[in-house]
This record gives C-alpha cells, structure tokens and sequence, in this order.
C-alpha cells in the first residue's frame, strides 16, 4: 500500500464557493483563478466544479490547452501573456485572452501574421510595481494596441498592492479612473479581498482566488466564513506510529519539547517534504478522532508527532485531518508564519488527490 496521505477536493463547496462570489458581484463576469495547480488543487480536479464560471485564467499554455480539449468553450486568460512570440499562433488558434505587460510583447504582436485575431487585456502599472505601463504610458499604448489589425477586443486590467487597505485601493482607483475616462472599455481589476470589500473595484470582470477554495485573502478565515464560504481540500493521512514515553523525555529533533509526565504519542505520516510547514510549532492543532489534537516537537521531512493524551481511540491507521472543514488552513498558516495561498500552492504534486 502506499503512504496514507490524502487531499480531499470537495466540488459541492467549489461550486458553492462560486455562487457566493457571484452574489458578491452580481452581474460581473467571473475569472476562476487557477494559477499554481489551481492553488494546489490540481487543475484537472477543480475545474468542473468550476464550470459555471465564465473564464478560467491561469499561467501556462498547456493548461490552457488543457481546458479546450476537454470541451471548456468559455473564455481562458493568460495572467502573464506570452512568454514567446512563437505562441501567438497557438494563442491565436485556441481564442485565448492574453495579459500584455511589456513593450517586446507589443512589438512581437505587430510582427505577427494571425489568423485570427487576439483578445487583448492590457496590464496598467497602478501602485503595484511589478508588471504593466505606467500612467504616463497607459493611454498612449492603448491607442496603439487599438489600432493593429492583430488585435480585435482590448480590456485594462490591474491589480491592487495592497487591497485590505481601502486608501492604497483609493489611489489605485483613482488612477484607472483617469485612463477609463479617455478611455472607455472593458475593465478587470479585483482580486478575492477586492470582491469580498470593496464593490467600487468590480468593473466588468473580476478575478477571485484564493476564496474560490475556501480561504481567507487576509488570513482570518472568520472573515469568510460569515459568507458562508466553505474549504474545499481536506489534507488527511493516518497515524502510522504510537509511542509511550515517560516524563521528562525529548520529542524529536533538537528536543523541543519536553514531556512533564507520561505521554501517548502518535506518529503521522506526514511531513514538510509534503507541503506541511516546518514552522508549524508545539500546538498548532490537528484533527483526530473527532477532537483537536496538537503537534509536540518539530515537523520532520515525512513526518509529524502528535499528543494522544485525550483521544483514547487513537491507534495505528487513524484518520487524522491535517487542514479541511475541521482545521482551517489559514490558522495553520498564520501559526507557521504564512499564507493559506503558500502552503495550498506548496502542497507536494506527489500527493494523491480524491474528487468528492
Ligand atoms: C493570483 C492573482 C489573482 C487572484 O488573487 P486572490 O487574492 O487569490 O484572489 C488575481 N489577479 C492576478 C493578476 C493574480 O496574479
């Protein structure tokens, strides 16, 4: 048999997630975000549940690819366009949205000889300083793009530095507000935290994440929940190990925890090789036999250790629940000093993945 660990992928609470999000921008047009693996849950195992969105945006070719072959008509967004002017055609081919960030990439669009035109969402460098045309720019790369016989719909997109801050979003705001004002056209500028907070940034299309699979943008899962949101992975594996050990022993490497008196311990198979934080520390919470359990010690490569002291019915081969509807990923994050965002787009690809 091989190693016990399990991640779960709910659909119901992808679908769920969806509508939620909906109702939060009624009348917007929605990109499902499925970068990363789909944040770690695998494009393959999340995007039927995903199939009432409207687009799918992501970053690799063959995933886009990946999509249309399996019957997704809907639209499909580059996040980050093309990497080299020999995609275009493919892009071309396939009706594909791309994101254009940088000079080269208008030059290579003039150069190329398509049949078909490209859908073009053009990146506007707002606050965020990491891609796209600054405002001295914007308008002027606009009129360009609008004129090429390569290109048949144009949209301006841009993304917030720092959206649970409602006066960095004011100021971003107020700069796309100047380009739309000379420039009217289709806009896309929100990201989950935007959705949820500030409805003036929907635009015509929104872009969520991170909510889509039942985390928190901001790491505080109450501030989701309250939504109704739902996680859709469920990270489980079983004990493989049960240790008796005395008082005043060592757990684990370097003994960072002590034991104060007798203690049952349980061995998971689990560890950071998986994705599981190695910053995880003494306490963080794990769920076991219908109660919370704690980590002791330090996480290992494969492993990690847990008290037993209140679950009586633990023994080898028990489920234990590592994140999911029990324990919240964003808690276990917050303990390790992290995101929900790094730890489900870190999980190990080796992991075996169920649809449920
Ligand atoms: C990742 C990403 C998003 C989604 O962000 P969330 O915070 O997960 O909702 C939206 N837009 C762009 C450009 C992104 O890279």
């Amino acid at each position: 048999m091989s190693r016990p660990i399990t991640a779960i992928i709910k659909t119901s609470s992808l679908e769920s997630n969806l509508d939620i999000i909906r109702s939060h921008a009624p009348n917007k047009k929605i990109w499902s975000v499925v970068k990363a693996n789909a944040y770690g849950h695998r494009l393959h195992a999340v995007w039927k549940g995903l199939k009432k969105t409207d687009g799918f945006a992501l970053l690799n070719l063959h995933e886009a690819i990946f999509l249309r072959k399996n019957g997704w008509k809907g639209a499909i967004l580059l996040l980050e366009g093309f990497f080299n002017p020999k995609e275009l055609t493919i892009i071309a081919y396939y009706n594909l949205t791309i994101t254009i960030h940088s000079k080269w990439q208008i030059q290579a669009i003039k150069r190329a000889t398509l049949k078909f035109p490209l859908n073009i969402y053009v990146k506007f460098n707002s606050g965020m300083n990491r891609f796209g045309f600054n405002e001295k720019i914007i308008l002027n790369v606009l009129e360009e793009l609008n004129s090429l016989k390569q290109i048949s719909t144009l949209a301006l997109m841009t993304h917030f530095s720092d959206s649970n801050n409602i006066e960095k979003i004011k100021e971003q705001m107020k700069k796309i507000n100047n380009v739309i004002q000379y420039f009217p056209c289709t806009q896309c500028y929100a990201n989950s935290s935007a959705i949820l907070w500030h409805p003036k940034t929907h635009g015509t299309w929104i872009r969520p994440g991170i909510i889509l699979y039942g985390a928190s943008p901001n790491g505080n899962w109450k501030d989701i929940s309250r939504n109704g949101f739902q996680p859709v992975m469920t990270l489980q594996s079983k004990l493989i190990a049960i240790q008796k050990i005395s008082a005043q022993e060592y757990i684990g490497y370097k003994g960072t925890y002590k034991t104060e008196k007798k203690r049952r311990i349980g061995i998971i198979a689990c560890g950071y090789a998986d994705g599981y934080p190695r910053n995880a520390p003494t306490g963080t919470p794990v769920w076991i036999h219908n109660t919370k359990s704690r980590i002791l010690g330090k996480v290992c490569m494969d492993t990690i250790t847990i008290d037993l002291q209140h679950c009586p019915y633990a023994k080898i081969g028990s489920n234990v629940e590592l994140w999911g509807k029990n324990i919240k990923v964003d808690e276990i994050a917050t303990l390790s000093g992290t995101l929900s965002y790094e730890l489900l787009s870190k999980l190990s690809q080796k992991i075996k993945m169920k649809i449920q």
